[in-house]
């Protein structure tokens, strides 16, 4: 394959989160990348809490942080429930995890209209080439392989585009997502429904907890209540399926109303409120059939991102971090074949495990959460037998999890210690194989001095862990024959291999 025959090296189509996030990471390594997008930005969305490990990780790799500091998003410090068998409300905050970097314990409440459209802007600023009102209808194929798009521009004519990859980060209404083969297996525990609106004037948890979402346990199920300025509100009741009909053939604003009225804690929060009915936040919204996962994420040439390969629930906020995250993946995925450094079944398969391995923490995690007969304790413990890091109390292990930090990952939870520690780290490890290494007697690097560097860099590499703390361990492959972040953490790479001193 040469350059001429491609008119990109990515196409992304989408720019949400996961979409953004991609084309950012990899225009970031000098490779060429256009993002398709078929609305014209700002557009809704819902999606509005955010985690530590999207803020403070993902984010901060892509440099948009500052950006999103300046736009003054009411900062999230953890979540206040009324959950469980507890009938009084309870409150966690990321701070409690010592896996987050003490500035990183918080998140944002974010209008998606601004969010998304800060990180596309960054996006553009990073090189990515970014067209909206472009809308992709299918892919370009060779054979297995997928080679480009075929979409509509801004003036309705259809055309098309090759790419070395293409990227689905086109969301739960993906119209190629299928082109990856295989089947979206919607979920037989979740099959719920969500009905949302926007409030003027509502209650605040009191300090320092205001930036707190609020959820809300009630017999039809529970209610979303996050603060997104100091007076706007978004409320959502998510309801189990029986309720569908009560949505269906009752008008939403009533049937919101109700819902309120029947839930005390949040009728009380929006006592004095009023329902905004202009604007994009004017209309009372429903959601259904939004939990699914997709039996395959990749193929030649294909990957999919966010919610085109799978989400799960509201609760917990794990939609924008599954989205940023996978992103993440993604982009070390593409950028290690763009430089030819390892071969693609195995970037590919890295994406994939990885991936569903943070989906199935979230997923089976929640699928305990949702018994709300435990009371927290139960909860906190569920969290830490999924994710235990064999350091962290119960109640720290739950705040991992939920924060984004499941995976261990340290581009997540202190990506600016991360680089240091790995620059340092790497620079040590490059000194002691560079280094020659004197036998005595000897004016050649024979097999004992081999192995004296085999067991110095197990050494060096076994001190950095331990100055990371806890099962940082990035260096260790989470399968067998797997791949590890590098050093950068924008490409993988083979881990060292094992010392063999005896
Ligand atoms: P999206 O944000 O959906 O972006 C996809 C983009 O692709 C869009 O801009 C779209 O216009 C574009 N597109 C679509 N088709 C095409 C096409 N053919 N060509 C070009 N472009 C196209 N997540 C959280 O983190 N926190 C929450 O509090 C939260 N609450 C939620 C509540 C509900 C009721 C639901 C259903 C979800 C919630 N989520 C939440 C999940 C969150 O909305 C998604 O996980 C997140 O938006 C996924 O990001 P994405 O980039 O994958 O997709």
């Amino acid at each position: 394959m040469t350059d001429d025959e491609f008119d990109y090296d990515l196409i992304v189509v989408g720019g949400g989160p996961g979409g953004s996030t991609v084309a950012t990471l990899v225009a970031m390594q000098g490779h060429r990348v256009l993002l398709l997008e078929r609305e014209t930005f700002p557009r809704y969305q819902i999606g509005e809490s955010l985690l530590p490990s999207t803020i403070h990780g993902v984010c901060r790799l892509t440099g948009v942080t500052d950006d999103l500091a300046r736009a003054g998003f009411p900062v999230k410090r953890g979540g206040t429930f009324r959950w469980g068998s507890n009938p009084e409300p309870w409150t966690f905050a990321f701070a409690i995890s010592p896996r987050f970097a003490s500035e990183g314990a918080t998140a944002y409440q974010v209008e998606r209209m601004k969010f998304d459209q800060i990180l596309l802007d960054n996006a553009r600023r990073k090189g990515v080439t970014v067209r909206e009102r472009c809308a992709v209808v299918d892919v370009l194929e060779e054979g297995e392989r997928v080679c480009g798009v075929r979409f509509d521009d801004e003036d309705g004519v259809r055309r098309e585009l090759r790419s070395r990859y293409v990227v689905d980060a086109s969301g739960h209404r993906s119209r190629i997502h299928h082109r990856i083969g295989g089947t979206r297996h919607y979920s037989d525990f979740f099959r719920n429904l969500a009905l949302f609106g926007y409030f003027e004037g509502g209650k605040r948890l009191p300090e320092p907890n205001s930036g707190n979402i609020l959820a809300v346990a009630f017999p039809s199920g529970w209610f979303w209540y996050i603060p997104l300025s100091d007076t706007l509100t978004s409320v959502g009741a998510v309801l189990r399926p029986e309720a569908l009909d009560r949505v269906r053939e009752g008008d939403r604003e009533t049937v919101l109303r109700q819902l309120v009225s029947e839930c005390p804690l949040i009728a009380e929060y929006l006592a004095e409120a009023t329902r905004v009915t202009d604007g994009p936040y004017g209309e009372v919204r429903v959601r259904k059939d939004y939990s699914y996962l997709h039996d395959t994420f990749t193929r030649p040439g294909m990957l999919l991102v966010g919610d085109a390969a799978c989400f799960i629930d509201p609760v917990f906020s794990s939609g924008v971090h599954l989205a940023t995250f996978s992103a993440l993946l993604a982009a070390r995925s593409i950028n290690s074949c763009l430089a030819a450094e390892l071969d693609e079944p195995s970037v590919l398969q890295e994406f994939e495990t990885r991936y569903r391995r943070e989906y199935a923490l979230f997923h089976d995690f929640l699928v305990a959460f949702y018994d709300t007969h435990q009371d927290e304790d139960s909860y906190f413990w569920a969290a830490k037998r999924l994710n235990d890091d064999g350091v962290a109390s119960a109640v720290q292990s739950f705040v991992r999890l939920v924060g984004g930090g499941g995976s261990g990952e340290g581009a997540l939870l202190d990506p600016d210690a991360y680089l240091r520690d790995r620059k340092e780290a790497f620079q040590e490890l490059t000194d002691v194989v560079q280094s020659p290494v004197a036998v005595p007697g000897e004016d050649r690097d024979l097999l004992g001095a081999a192995l004296l560097k085999d067991v110095l860099k197990e050494g060096v590499r076994m001190q950095t862990q331990a100055a990371l703390g806890g099962n940082v361990d990035d260096q260790r492959p989470i399968r067998p024959g797997g791949l590890v972040p590098s050093a950068d953490g924008m490409r993988w790479r083979r881990p060292e291999p094992p010392a063999t001193a005896g």
